[in-house]
């Protein structure tokens, strides 16, 4: 008998069809002895249309009230569960966040849980309920609604399970697992079995859509086993876990690729101190998270500098940078949007050399210039031109061994 969180997304209770197929999944897992929680997310497609309704009345409604408002989607699948499993004559009720005591920061639509006290879940699993709790959504101190940010409800999932000292949080999805690389991008991509925390936080962008990179910083902190799986099969999905000996034996466990970066190059900049502060401040000053950065010596006195920031603030990281360009005598500022950046990520890296200049090669062999290159202690990132990006996910899925056999 385990202690058991079961997390459904929205499209795994999109309508009342599949929220019966949870029900009767949740259902079986009761019947085999196990304490079941269960979170839901919203219906797919309803956060973004109770936005969207809002928005038809302001193009900015106050915090507090949309996630008022928003907390209606999951409250409305989370009761419908409980009436699901009521009509086959199982215990169920429903807990919204803040009767979970899924306690937060204020920040609306963005907040942070603070804490989970878990003393109501915990008497109702006493008395053999099934539990269903509203994700992405909790109370702050003064008792006001809360959001989590989008895909939430997958941190409420493994906070819940996190506090219950549970035995697994299982994350149900459309897909079956994560991968060793987009399936869309390569057809012979991998579900992988096994993956480490440190690596899935890694995988960001592949990760992302699957999983909230939040619910990983949790996961990680607390050591909750999450299982990434399927909620229209019974297969196997992705474990992630604390790293292990048999995790390091492998080198490089995924490739991802990141499209949401933009390249800037300021030209003959200067070499003088206090430079690079004149050029990063300004957009610290308005949040835009400078990513990768070159300095690279032309002249004597004179350097370019290479760095990239998210796309969606390309823009307005131009308009500063001219304006900086200028007060410090630069030559000229140029920018690229067209741009990717390819990764590869395993905790196996730490104790095995020449995954860069394996890297490095299999990009030349395919004729890609590197733009730009950055390490951390288990990944190794190149920025390419994005034309490339595809073709250059595949030679490295292929070249580090990745590739599922035919
Ligand atoms: N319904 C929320 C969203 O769409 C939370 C979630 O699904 O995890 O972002
Ligand atoms: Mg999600």
């Amino acid at each position: 008998m385990a202690l058991i969180v079961q997390k459904f997304g929205g499209t795994s209770v999109a309508n009342i069809e599949r929220i019966k197929n949870v029900a009767k999944r949740t259902a079986k897992t009761f019947d085999q002895g196990n304490d079941v929680v269960v979170i839901l997310s919203a219906m797919s497609g309803v956060t973004d249309s109770l936005i969207e309704m809002a928005s038809r009345i302001t193009p900015s409604p106050d915090k507090r009230e949309l996630d008022v408002l928003l907390a209606t989607g999951e409250q409305t699948t989370a009761a419908l569960l409980a009436i699901t499993l009521q009509s086959m004559n199982y215990p169920a009720k429903s807990l919204l966040g803040f009767q979970a005591e899924v306690r937060t920061d204020c920040s609306f639509g963005n907040a942070r849980i603070v804490d989970v006290g878990a003393r109501r879940i915990r008497e109702l699993l006493d008395n053999r309920n099934i539990v269903v709790v509203a994700g992405f959504q909790g109370c702050d101190p003064d008792g006001n609604i809360t959001t989590l940010g989008r895909g939430g409800s997958d941190t409420s999932a493994v906070a819940i399970a996190a506090a219950l000292n549970a035995d697994v949080c299982e994350i149900y999805t459309d897909v079956n697992g994560i991968y060793t690389t987009d399936p869309r991008i390569c057809p012979k991509a991998r579900k992988i079995n096994r993956i480490s925390y440190e690596e899935m936080l890694e995988m960001a962008s592949l990760g992302a859509k699957v999983l909230q990179i939040r619910s990983v910083e949790f996961a990680k902190k607390y050591h909750v086993p999450v299982h990434v799986r399927s909620s229209f099969n019974e297969e196997v999905g992705t474990m992630v876990l604390n790293e292990d000996a048999e995790m390091e034996g492998v080198v490089v466990s995924a490739v991802t690729c990141d499209m949401n970066e933009a390249r800037i190059v300021m030209k003959q900049v200067p070499d003088v101190p206090g430079i690079a502060a004149k050029v990063f401040t300004p957009l610290a000053d308005e949040g835009i998270v400078v990513d990768m950065i070159i300095q690279g010596t032309q002249s004597g006195e004179k350097n370019d500098l290479t760095f990239t920031v998210p796309r969606t603030n390309f823009k307005r990281a131009m308009e500063i940078e001219n304006k900086v360009a200028e007060e410090i005598g630069a030559e000229e500022v140029l920018g690229d949007e067209n741009i990717a950046k390819v990764s590869v990520i395993g905790v196996g890296m730490k104790n095995h050399s020449g995954v860069a200049s394996k890297m490095f090669a299999s990009l030349a062999a395919e004729g890609i210039n590197i733009r730009l290159i950055s390490t951390s202690e288990i990944r190794i990132s190149c920025v390419i031109d994005e034309k490339y990006a595809e073709l250059a996910v595949r030679a490295l899925h292929s070249a580090f061994g990745l590739d599922r056999e035919e």
